[in-house]
Order: structure tokens, then sequence, then C-alpha cells
């Protein structure tokens, strides 16, 4: 892809260079340049083909926002050709195709008795610890099948092997844009000093956040919240401890934090409450305390562990802790990566084995209550017993025109929204299904 759009910017950049005198900003983006700055993807199509006059650049092109391997020109290159086609200096970006239709994922990625979270958000993506140093390449593969192509963020929680030791192929594959965060201490260990080396190639060095730093993945936000000291004995406590929200859902990545680094961030007075746990070490009985669950109050706790592994974890303990304060569990051992998503509102699960079932009593997914829900009931239609959806939803934005299931995570905004009670009546009306939701 890369390649492909290098290339097609060459011509580009050799058919400009004797239009530059003749196209003038005015007489072609009169009237296309948003306010802010930027220029909507059909208007860029449409300007790049009065410029060159370039057959490759069909209404359908694509102007894709990152390169993910479709066919398309990606935004940055389509700025530069249109940057040169009218040296234009106030072209600031393009808006890429979809930018309404966000959306958020968690995947626990099973690397055994390991730690391994991959989140994504709209088109940014962060890792939060790699698993063994054997699980190295799968997580590499793991990422390639997400089409991820860079980071954004990586989290090392802490400096054990089972949390920093696979990230060393992830960061020798993939550029990280913004920050590698760890703890400020270290570990002796051949493989710390091997995620230290890749860092260095990467030209970065490790970023240490002070508990409250807030960064943004995406259109979801990033709360550093421990550890709050890493003047303790145990290295499990410097874990880095974050909290992810997104909408009205959250997401709490607590690393091999135990006891005393729970107790710390309770005492700083952060909000923890959480709808997703990622339980910490791995359901040890030193980790998820009492004081520390009745803040959190999970209503999912995800707890990464290998099955039968040597320390016995998850203990009856903490999975009794767990079930008391109303939390559903989720094991990778049991049911292999286990996918959240998130539309701001709702969570729901996919999981690789097991389908969930045993794990999940009522439904595969479920709708966080909110306060309306027993006052005023939604006068939706009663969920299809059948297999077809009631209805579909199309995104009227010209530069989406695409349509999905009503339980999709990438729902047009709500004045963008047309409703067709049948497939054929939306591809009738130009729109063609949603790649994510597939109806
Ligand atoms: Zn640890
Ligand atoms: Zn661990």
């Amino acid at each position: 892809m890369l390649k492909k759009s290098f290339s097609l910017i060459l011509i580009i950049a050799v058919m400009l260079t004797s239009l530059c005198f003749s196209v003038s900003s005015e007489s072609i983006l009169a009237g296309d340049v948003n306010s802010d700055g930027s220029v909507n993807s059909d208007d860029a199509r449409t300007i790049l083909r009065m410029a060159v006059g370039l057959d490759e650049i069909t209404p359908e092109t694509k102007i894709i926002a990152n390169t993910d391997g479709e066919d398309g020109i990606t935004s940055g290159d389509a700025r530069i050709a249109l940057r040169m086609a009218v040296g234009l200096e106030e072209l600031k970006y393009i808006n890429a195709d979809d930018t309404d239709e966000s959306y958020f994922e968690v995947h626990f990625i099973d690397v055994g008795q390991a730690d391994c979270s991959l989140i994504i958000c709209d088109d940014s993506a962060m890792l939060i610890d790699g698993g063994n140093v054997a699980d190295s390449s799968l997580v590499v593969s793991y990422l390639l099948s997400e089409n991820i192509t860079e980071l954004d963020y990586v989290i090392c929680t802490h400096a054990h092997e089972d949390h920093v030791g696979g990230l060393n192929g992830p960061l020798n594959k993939f550029t990280v844009t913004n920050e590698i965060i760890a703890p400020a201490t270290g570990a002796d260990s051949k493989c710390y000093q091997d995620f230290l080396d890749a860092v260095q190639k990467q030209g970065k060095t490790v970023f240490v956040p002070d508990a409250g730093y807030t960064f943004s993945l995406g259109s979801s936000t990033v709360e550093i919240l421990g550890p709050i000291t890493e003047d303790h004995e145990d290295i499990n406590d410097t874990s880095v401890v974050s909290k992810i929200t997104y909408g009205e859902t959250s997401f709490l990545f607590t690393g091999d934090a135990e006891r005393e680094a729970e107790a710390d961030i309770l005492e700083a007075g952060y909000d923890i409450s959480a709808d997703v746990l990622k339980v910490g070490h791995h359901g040890s009985e030193n980790s998820s305390t009492y004081p520390f669950l009745r803040e959190v109050m999970p209503e999912y706790a995800v707890i990464s562990v290998g099955a039968n592994n040597s320390y016995s974890h998850p203990t009856e303990e903490v999975l009794s802790r767990l079930t008391q304060c109303g939390a559903t569990v989720l094991r990778t051992d049991i049911l292999g990566h286990i996918i959240v998503k998130s539309d701001g509102e709702n969570i729901e699960f996919e999981t690789e084995k097991n389908n969930g079932s045993e794990i999940l009593p009522d439904a595969e997914s479920t709708t966080k209550p909110t306060e309306a829900e027993t006052t005023e009931p939604e006068a939706t239609e009663p969920e299809s017993e059948t297999s077809a959806p009631s209805h579909y939803i199309g995104n009227s934005n010209p530069s989406s025109m695409k349509f999905h299931l009503p339980d999709c995570s990438s729902l047009p905004k709500e004045e963008n929204r047309v409703y067709f009670a049948t497939r054929d009546a939306a591809i009738a009306n130009g729109y063609s299904p949603c790649k994510r939701c597939d109806p």
C-alpha cells in the first residue's frame, strides 16, 4: 500500500509541476475548504480529479486515514498531492471516510499464564503488555490480523517476563507513534534489557508517567492511576495501572498490582469504578482485595491465566470475592482470546472458544443498565426471534453510504441515520454493507 500510494504521489507530483501556475487555490478550492482548514474526502477526490485528470482517482477511490492495506490513496498522500496542486498552506487535513463511525475494542489476547491486551479505538491502537518472550510472534501475528500497522502507545505494566517478555516482537515490528510507558523500576533480566533495546531502536526512552497523567487514544481517554509510589519491595506493586473511558463505559487494567499498590490507589482517591476489570496478577489472592473491588465494582472481570498453571491462579478466594461483588468472570484459559466491544453505552463480548456460553449466563452481550431504564422503557420493538434483523440502519453521510445491523458497534450519528426494512432496500438506495457487522 505504501509503495502503491507513494508511486501514485510521484505520478501526481510530476503531473502537477506544470499545473501549479494555471491552477489557483481560488479556482479549485473556493468553497471546498471547511472553516477548520479541512477538506471533506468527497471534495478532495473532486479536486484531485480536476487538478490532474487522473483516471485512477474515481468517485470510488477511498481516501483512507491510515495505511491499512486497502486500495486507495492515504489521506496523508492526498494532502501532499493537494498542497502541490494548489500550494494551499491552510490545507490541514482531509476528513477520512466514516469519521462519525467511532468504535472501541479491547482484545484480551490469550497468552496463557501472562497478560496482553490490545486496545483499538477509532484509528488508534495501544498494547498493554505482551505476554511471555515465547508469545512475541503470536502477538505480532494477532496485531497484523487486526490490520494494525503502527501502535500509538505501548504500556509495559511492570518488568516481569510474563508482561514485558512478549513486547519485543511488536516493538521491533511496529512503530510506536507516541509514548512507550513503563514504571521506573526495571529488572536485570535479559528480557527487560531486550525491551529497553527495542525502545531505544524506536528512538525513544521509556516514559514514566505520574499518577493522574491522561492522554487520548482515538476518542477514548486513558488515565494513569498508578503506581502512586514505586517504593515497594514487590515488583508487582510497581505495575502501571490505567483506566480507559469510552463514552459511558470504562475499563481498568491493573497489571500485577497487589494489595499494597491497591491500597495506595484507594488512598489517593481516584475514581477507579469500571465496567470491565482486568483482574490483578492473574487472580492471585494477594490482589483484588475487598476494599479495592468495592470501589471498582466491575460488571465483568477478565482473568488472563494459563490452564492448569503451577500458581493455582485464579484462586478460589479471588473468584469468590469477584462473585460477591456481582462480577461476571471471564477467563482466557477457558475462553481463549476475549474481545470486548463498546459503543459507548453497551458492552459486548466475543470469545475465541466456548462462545462465552458457560460464562455469560443470559446472553453473549449485555446492555449496561441506564438510569432511565426503570422509569421509561424504550419504545423499540421486542428483539426478533428469527435471525433476520428487524431493520437496517444506513449512514446518509455522502462520504459513508454504508448500512449496518442495529447492533453494529459503528452506527452513524443520530442525524445521519436512515432506516431500511430489508437489506435489498438498503442496497437499492445505493448503500453498501458495513465491513464490521457484515449485514
Ligand atoms: Zn508480575
Ligand atoms: Zn503477571
